[in-house]
């Protein structure tokens, strides 16, 4: 449920010289190419590679929802069109971030959108300016479900390598013999898409966590972990 689908990661080492040079508050995010990203519509991104660059830590800032039909700038699709909110939709939004963990939800300014393109997906989100889009076929879904799992995507592009490694050990990501990609390993998997990489995993099971923390009874490091990273 997010328009760039990361699926190969590379594994490089952060650069000594780069780490060094980033102000305080912020850490480094290593230089690594992007491949195969797929949008909502299907159609594949040609790699590209991502900068080393210098990213603030996240500091919590209560959540102060956007509701907006202004075409984000850049936004990948040129041609979507935003329509109003209604003021009914508008409390039910403010009332799920209200009631979700604060680690996903207390991070300023969040742009909602309503796009009128028709979407099998619910919703989409873009990290960088912390967007959501939400789709008509939301109305299938659970919007707590919906808006958590695309939260849980921003909160993700906001952890540092550490953070992430710990959770990709934990859900078992192993690294592939070519030492370059990996693949999800565990062998509880309740929601198919996860295996599109970590990240999409990370949603997912954030998602499922806030939704009913007992999905994890049987697998208790895992629970200690989503417990620990909404804490
Ligand atoms: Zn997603």
């Amino acid at each position: 449920m997010k328009y760039l689908t990361v699926l190969f990661f590379i594994f490089g080492s952060i650069s000594a010289s780069h780490a060094n040079k980033c102000p305080e508050g912020h850490f480094p995010v290593r230089s690594h190419p992007r491949n195969a990203y797929t949008k909502t519509d299907g159609t594949a991104v040609s790699a590209t590679q991502v900068k080393e660059q210098c990213r603030p830590y996240r500091t919590l800032k209560k959540p102060e929802p956007i509701f907006t039909t202004i075409s984000p700038k850049n936004w990948p699709n040129p041609n979507e069109k935003f329509k109003n909110w209604t003021k009914i939709q508008e409390i039910k939004v403010r009332a799920v971030l209200e009631k979700l963990p604060k680690s996903i939800t207390n991070i300023g300014k969040i742009t909602l959108l309503r796009s009128t393109e028709k979407s099998i997906n619910p919703s989409v989100s873009n990290s960088e300016n912390q967007i959501i889009v939400i789709y008509d076929s939301i109305s299938s879904h659970d919007l707590s479900r919906v808006l958590s799992h695309e939260l849980a995507h921003i909160y993700w592009d906001s952890l540092d390598y550490k953070s992430k490694e710990e959770f990709r050990t934990t859900a078992e990501w192993k690294i592939n013999r070519d030492g370059q990609t990996l693949s999800l390993q565990r062998k509880k998997v309740s929601i198919q898409d996860s295996y599109n990489g970590p990240d999409e995993d990370f949603s997912n099971l954030i998602e499922l966590y806030i939704q009913n923390a007992n999905n994890f009874k049987d697998q208790p490091s895992l629970l200690k972990c989503l417990e620990n990273f909404l804490k």
